[in-house]
């Protein structure tokens, strides 16, 4: 069985004792152990990646981007083994799996252009014989705090390009599915990578505020839940380190009566029920305007009842089960209330059985129709294969819906009136939008980033956002001894 530790240095190392279970969560059982770092296991990490960055941030970043091709090319031959680590600890397809480490090496992909993106700006003669210039330096230790739901995906939105601008990075991975993060650090120390500039900490919350609360770390990326979003973004603000802290999320999908149909149920099928809706771009509400609505959601339901749910092993399956048996029973009560709560159960999840699998955490695909704004099911995130459909008078309603609810991360419209999509994509109070597109997700060189509840800080992952958030700003204003006049001058030097 296998235990995993951190990976500090270049080397697979741990002192703590302590070590929590990690499931299998198709089979509900235990298939290995990962450790919850102690003090002792941080201060090590900590001084490890102090160490480093002193030597790679002087490392010309052409140097730097040469090790990043190099992890590039090792990535590309071992996508296979990491789906296969994604899947077995999270549960989700293999495709989809891949799929994911493939949208995190692009970003691998666009820090390898560094030196072109720490470019910075000259401008001759600001004043008469003087010279400024603005430069973008490296912040020093790095911090990552990642969920469970892309174990590959959401720590490449960020080291990449943190150790591409020259700084070191802590990884700290969720505690639910840690092993494929120590996979992603030895390959990028087989591509060359200086130990020490790469380091994994695994655990908990208490390693977590081990980071908030260290001096020496400058920075923070955190990418989980709304309440420990929040929490990180303010904790880490009060200890004076830059933060950039994204949520949970509640995504409309608007399909108005012009839109093709067949097109948008396809759109929803995917955003909806895809890793279980366990995605943070997934689609939990559609919003059904005027009189789409009744073939809507027929058309859902049909497709719906079709999906296969297996387990990842199976490759004909459409979607594998939920994170954990605590996580399951959350969605199941979340169901029993949309149903106290007066919504129409079209779709039941709840009681789904799979042979051979019967301790699994599955949750078969739900839907639920005249889904009220006041709810609690419209209004929590679920996270898991629970889609609402809310009916909507018009346009002006649907907006409505998605500009008032609380997150803001994604949404989309499908439409065939260029004039309906302009007006949603320029009005909607939402950081990623799609027109005709069911998970509007950014690629590399895009940024990455909602607004509202889900995302707390000033920066969106990834793209020139992530340089901008991994630097800092230095403008010099230089002039030779020569072309000084003699004697102090008391005003502000104009031009
Ligand atoms: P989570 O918030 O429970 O955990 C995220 C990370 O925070 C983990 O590493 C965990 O160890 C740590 N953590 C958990 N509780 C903590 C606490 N009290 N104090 C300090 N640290 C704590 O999230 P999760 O369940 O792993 O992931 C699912 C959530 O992530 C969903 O809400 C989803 O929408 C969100 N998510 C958002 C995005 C985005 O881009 N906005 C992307 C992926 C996932």
């Amino acid at each position: 069985m296998k235990k995993i530790k951190n990976y500090i240095n270049g080397t697979a190392t741990s002192f703590s004792k302590n070590y929590l279970n990690i499931d299998d969560p198709s089979k509900g059982e235990k298939i290995g152990e990962v450790v919850l770092s102690s003090k002792e296991d941080f201060n090590k990490v900590v001084e490890s990646s102090q160490t480093a960055f002193s030597k790679w941030s002087q490392t010309t970043p052409l140097k730097r981007s040469r090790v990043i091709s190099k992890y590039k090319e090792i990535l590309e031959k071992n996508i296979e083994e990491l789906a296969k680590i994604i899947s077995e600890e999270h549960g989700k397809t293999i495709d989809d799996a891949k799929g994911s480490v493939t949208r995190g090496l692009e970003v691998v992909e666009f820090a390898t252009g560094i030196p072109q993106l720490m470019k910075g700006e000259f401008s001759q003669n600001v004043g008469t014989d003087i010279d400024s210039w603005s430069v973008r330096q490296p912040l020093g230790i790095t911090a990552g705090i990642t969920p469970f739901n892309f174990p590959a995906m959401v720590p490449m939105w960020m080291y990449p390009i943190s150790i591409a601008c020259g700084n070191t990075f802590i990884l700290k991975p969720s505690e639910k599915d840690p092993s494929c993060s120590i996979k992603l650090a030895e390959l990028f120390s087989e591509a060359g990578l200086p130990d020490g500039v790469f380091n994994v900490i695994n655990g908990d919350k208490d390693v977590v505020n081990m980071i908030l609360e260290n001096k020496l770390i400058s920075s923070v990326s955190f990418v989980g839940s709304t309440p420990v979003a929040k929490y990180i973004y303010e904790k880490s603000a009060s200890y004076g380190k830059r933060v950039q802290a994204l949520g949970g999320a509640k995504n409309h999908l608007v399909v108005m009566p012009d839109a093709n149909l067949n097109q948008a149920v396809d759109g929803i099928m995917g955003a909806a029920y895809g890793s279980a809706g366990e995605r943070c771009m997934a689609v939990s509400v559609a919003v059904a305007v005027g009189s789409v609505a009744d073939d809507l959601v027929e058309q859902i339901s049909n497709k719906a009842q079709s999906l296969k749910v297996a387990p990842w092993t199976d490759s004909a399956s459409d979607m594998g089960p939920v994170i954990s048996k605590e996580h399951k029973e959350k969605i199941l009560n979340y169901i029993d209330i949309g149903e106290k709560e007066g919504a129409k159960l079209v779709l039941d999840g709840r009681n789904i059985k799979i042979q051979g699998y019967e301790n699994g955490y599955f949750v078969g695909p739900t839907l639920f129709d005249n889904v009220t704004s006041d709810m609690k099911i419209y209004k929590d995130e679920i996270f898991g294969p629970v889609l609402s459909v809310v009916r909507a008078k018009n346009y002006e309603d649907a907006l409505k819906l998605v500009n008032d609810h609380a997150f803001g991360n994604g949404t989309s419209i499908y439409t065939s009136d260029g004039e309906i999509s302009r007006h949603f994509t320029t009005n909607c109070k939402i950081g990623m939008v799609g027109v005709n597109v069911p998970i509007p997700v950014p690629m590399a060189f895009h940024s990455f980033g909602g607004w509202k509840n889900s995302l707390f800080g000033d920066h969106a992952m990834h793209g020139t956002e992530g340089v901008r958030f991994f630097t800092k700003l230095k403008t010099v204003t230089s002039r030779w001894p020569k072309s000084i006049k003699e004697g102090p001058e008391f005003t502000m030097p104009i031009n």
